[in-house]
Order: structure tokens, then sequence, then C-alpha cells
């Protein structure tokens, strides 16, 4: 898979090209066959498609088909899918994790199924906690690896005699009462320097890695002093899961991974659901509707965005300045341009990039819950002050990146 630097880059290619999801799953009875079932696929749809655009035998878009059956037919893809961006001056083949639908579309790079798939495919923090330490791993796509480990000290030797109860000798009188308390909240104390100082670790890691998910395991006593001193962006997608006793596990990296993986369906929907929850509740800093967050979102005022994975309104887009809204008409309302038909899920990866949201893609219930408010919202930024709208124009900002990729 790609990562975010490539998504951008592929954000930036030029319109006339053709992209291309292609289910390659060798696994498939139709994949296996002397003819496999994707070119069977691309043939008919490529008829479908040049008729639909008016493109003739021969013309730019049938000579971009006939690169990609090439390339499957010499290449016959051992992975589940690939993604294929075909045009005059650009080919790109991304392998893909997990079985696209398969996809042929012209114009502008088709980017939504493929963010869809890096969005599951989103790298998460995973942090085991316990009194005695703290061990930090990075879970991305099935595999668990350990990036950190280190162990608690409280030190209680300079303490006052009276209140070291747990150092106390045999036959000597247990502290008690007050003195007993005393050292519970001193105990109590250290732990919150040290969970803030797992906090400030959590955070580097992160920053690092480029991660803006963590699953927190632990007790609750431990991590709700992680999670009060995690920088925001964290906490918005913080899960914590009660930690379960180690016991004879010889590896706690397998025991970790068992516990997340048993349950990651699970976690993703609650932290959606919680998401989707809170932006229907409508705190301050969160907006909601297609027309409101399409607004927002290109003033670079969201640092998220949640959208139902199926949602794709018709909008309309200015040749110009490049904003897009979806009120009709053919005049933009900000510089009287002229504008063409497109769609959220066509120009959404673009926009996402431009102006560095995050993305959360929901389903099931709680894609029903956001409907009520066009499948559509997202949470602002924490600005003092709030900038004037700057939409770039669109023709202008491809042009010379283009040339550079070409
Ligand atoms: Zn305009």
């Amino acid at each position: 898979m790609i990562d975010a630097q490539e998504f951008a880059a592929l954000a930036q290619l030029p319109e006339s090209l053709l992209t291309a999801y292609i289910n390659t799953n060798p696994g498939l009875p139709t994949n296996c066959r002397a003819i496999p079932g994707y070119t069977a696929w691309l043939k008919t749809e490529a008829k479908h498609l040049l008729a639909a655009t008016g493109h003739m035998k021969g013309s730019v878009l049938h000579r971009q088909v006939e690169r990609i059956a090439e390339y499957l037919d010499a290449h016959r893809p051992a992975h589940k899918g690939v993604m294929i961006l075909a045009g005059p001056d650009v080919w790109q083949v991304i392998p893909l994790p997990t079985e696209p639908h398969n996809e042929l579309h012209w114009g502008r790079p088709h980017l939504w199924q493929l963010l869809t798939i890096m969005e599951r495919q989103t790298p998460v923090c995973v942090v085991a906690l316990d009194l005695a330490g703290v061990r930090m791993y990075k879970y991305v796509a099935g595999s668990l690896s350990q990036s950190g480990e280190w162990h608690f000290k409280v030190e209680t030797s300079h303490w006052r005699q009276k209140e070291r109860a747990h150092m106390a000798k045999q036959g000597t009188r247990m502290p008690h009462g007050a003195q007993r308390e005393a050292f519970d909240r001193r105990i109590e104390a250290e732990y919150v320097r040290l969970m803030h100082d797992v906090a400030k670790g959590i955070e580097a890691f992160c920053e690092r890695e480029s991660i803006d998910r963590v699953y927190l395991l632990g007790s609750d006593r431990l991590t709700r002093h992680v999670q009060d001193a995690l920088p925001q962006r964290l906490r918005d997608s913080l899960v914590c899961i009660p930690r379960i006793p180690r016991g004879n596990t010889e590896d706690p990296a397998s025991e970790i991974k068992a516990r997340v993986e048993s349950h990651l369906h699970a976690y993703e929907s609650d932290r959606k659901a919680k998401i989707v929850e809170e932006l229907l509740n409508r705190p301050r800093g969160i907006v909601t509707g297609l027309d409101h967050t399409l607004n927002a979102l290109q003033r670079g005022l969201l640092t998220s965005l949640t959208v139902v994975e199926s949602a794709d309104p018709k909008l309309y887009e200015c040749k110009d300045c490049g904003l897009v809204t979806a009120s009709a008409g053919s005049r933009c309302p900000t510089c009287n341009g002229l504008r063409r038909p497109t769609s959220l899920q066509a120009v959404l990866p673009t926009l996402l990039t431009r102006h560095m949201c995050r993305l959360e893609i929901v389903t099931d219930r709680a894609a029903t819950r956001l409907k009520s408010v066009d499948g559509i919202g997202g949470r602002l930024r924490m600005l003092k002050r709030q900038p004037a709208p700057v939409y770039r124009s669109a023709a202008a900002e491809r042009a010379p990146r283009v040339a550079r990729r070409a």
C-alpha cells in the first residue's frame, strides 16, 4: 500500500486519466481460467465507458484501456487487487491488500475506493499498561510490532519513614489512618506523573509514525490519567480497553495481538459510533450537513471529516477557483466562473489532502444515524482566529505538479 504522502501526489495528477480498480485475487475460481474473469470484465466495461464518453477506437482513452489489458495479460497480478492509473504521461500500479470492487473511471484520478481501503488499513498505536511498566506497539494490516518498553520506578526512599507502609519491618507498627492515606496519595501522585510521561511517549511515537489512533490497554486507574494528558487529536480517537491478566503467556505481544484482533471490528464500530453521536449532539466546534461541512472543509477549518461510505451526492465545481458546492447553478457564487457537475466521492480525496483533514468513514448503524444530517459532518480545528476563505484554482495548482510527476 501507499502512504499519505504518495496518496497526496496521486490527488495532484492531471485529468484525462483512466482509473481502474480490478479484483485480481488469484484465489477466485473465475480468475484462474485461461482468460481471467477480470480480463473479460475490463473488455465489457471499457466498451460501455467508450460509448458513454464518446471516445472512439484509437482515442486516448482506448489506448489506456489497451495498456491496462496488456499489463494484466503479461503480469497476472498475485495480489488481491490492483489499482491502475493510466494516462498519456502517467502509469501507476498500486497493489491492494483487499479485494476491490471492479471500477473504471475516466477523467480526474478516482481515488475514493483507494481512500476507503487505506482508511481500513490505518495503523494503530497499541499501548499495554500496568503498574510495572508500559509496552508500545504499532498495529497495521494484521501485524503487530513492538516499538518500545519501559519499566516504572516509584522512588520512595526519600519519603519520611513513617509513610513507608510497604517497607515497614516485621514487628513494627503499621501506619494507619492519616499516615496511610498520605502514603497512598503520594503513590497516586507518582503514577499520575508517570502516566503523563507515558502520554508524552505516545504523542511522540504517533507523531513519528503519522498515527492518529490509539488503543490503550490497562486498568481505568492508569488509563484515565494517560487520556487526560494526551493532546486533543489523539483523545478524539482513543479506545480504552480493560487489561486482562497476562497469565502464563510467554509472548506478551501475541497476547496483545489476539486481544486487539478479537475485538478490532467492535472497537472501531464503537469508536465511530461515538464520533457520530458527538456530531449529532452538535456541541461547539462541530459542523454537520453537506453545505456547512463542504464550506468548512474548503476554508481549512476542519480537523476531521466523517462521512457515510456510500454517500455520493451530486456537486458542482467551479472551473476557475475550484470552489465545490451542493447548490446548482451554472456560475460560481464566489468568482462567477463556469461550473461543472461532479460528485462528493470524486472531489473529497483532493479536498481532504489539500486541507490536511483526517477522514472517518462510517457504515452500518453509525451510517444510518449520520444520514439524518446528509451523511456528513466534521470537527473544527481549534483556531484563535478564523482565516478568510481562500479557494485555490484547481487548474493552476495541478499544472506544475503534473510536469514533475510525468
Ligand atoms: Zn469560482
